[in-house]
């Protein structure tokens, strides 16, 4: 069976926001290291000369963007550090006297590497080179996150239900849009709707509160058990948090890269189609809403 690789959603940027918040915030970036020009393709900025000598404020998500405020004399109030993982972005942190993370990793694949004071050392890594790690101005930075819609996380009924409104396209692809609910991808798209029991291919603008109400909940509830399993790491090993740690969701799927298997619910294999670049996994007897 082929399979689309699992590539980061919420769960799994949120675990890695929580590892480099142990570490980033507060401290000073003394020295960056940028091994591949492509990570600043989308602002064509190289980020070096404005993030040395910088101190990170905090480490923020919205969807599955990472965003660090900075503080510098020589930056305007509101620049941001940003990264979004893509396929196979991912960090690693360690202290630089202690070279084994360094030396297990394939160094071909490092992209950038900032040191920090107290000399923590965070590394990103990214394998097929779509990631994205990069400065925004106070304005750019405030258009990107006006674009993006509202964090999934604790999505409530009200605003999904708005958010759907109209829409002309199925309710599996409505999730994945990241300007009308950030966060989600084919992962928790498919787990939430199994949840719910509802049909992925239904217009998305046909969901009526009660619907939305059902679906907001059990959004919530799988993001938020996924982030206590530290998401969903697959056999390909591309995800890992800050500690290279893997994430062990993938043993509580209940129908996502389950094609054939029985249903938890009603034992019918799950079938799957594919639609371009995403596949959809459902029941075909229990996803009848
Ligand atoms: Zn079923």
């Amino acid at each position: 069976m082929l399979y689309n690789p699992i590539v980061p959603e919420l769960p799994e940027v949120e675990t890695i926001r929580k590892g480099l918040a142990a570490v980033l915030p507060n401290r000073i970036v003394q020295k960056v290291f940028v091994h591949d020009s492509r990570l600043w393709r989308r602002t064509g900025q190289d980020p070096t000369p404005a993030l040395e000598k910088t101190r990170i404020i905090s480490v923020e998500r919205q969807g599955k963007w990472l965003f660090c405020p900075l503080d510098s004399p020589h930056l305007s109030t509101g620049t941001i550090l940003a990264a979004h993982l893509r396929m196979s972005g991912k960090f690693l942190v360690d202290k630089t006297e202690n070279s084994a993370t360094h030396e297990r990793h394939d160094l071909s694949h490092l992209r950038a590497t900032l040191l920090l004071s107290d000399a923590y050392r965070v590394s990103f890594v990214d394998t097929r080179r779509f990631a994205e790690f990069l400065i925004f101005t106070p304005e750019t930075g405030k258009t990107l996150r006006a674009r993006l819609g509202p964090d999934a996380l604790n999505i409530s009924t009200e605003t999904l239900f708005s958010a759907f409104q109209g829409r002309k396209g199925t309710l599996k692809a409505a999730l994945c849009n990241q300007h009308l609910i950030a966060g989600i991808g084919n992962i928790y798209s498919d787990e939430a709707l199994w949840r719910a029991k509802m049909r992925w291919d239904r217009p998305a603008g046909h969901l009526s509160k009660k619907d939305a109400e059902t679906l907001s909940f059990h959004i919530r509830s799988v993001l938020k058990e996924a982030i206590v399993a530290g998401g969903t790491s697959a056999k390909d090993g591309l995800y890992r948090g800050v500690n290279e740690e893997k994430g062990w969701f993938a043993l509580q799927l209940d129908v996502y890269q389950r094609t054939g298997y029985p249903c938890p619910r009603c034992s019918t294999p799950i079938e799957r189609r594919q639609r371009g670049g995403s596949a959809t996994h459902f029941c075909p007897t229990c996803q009848q809403s």
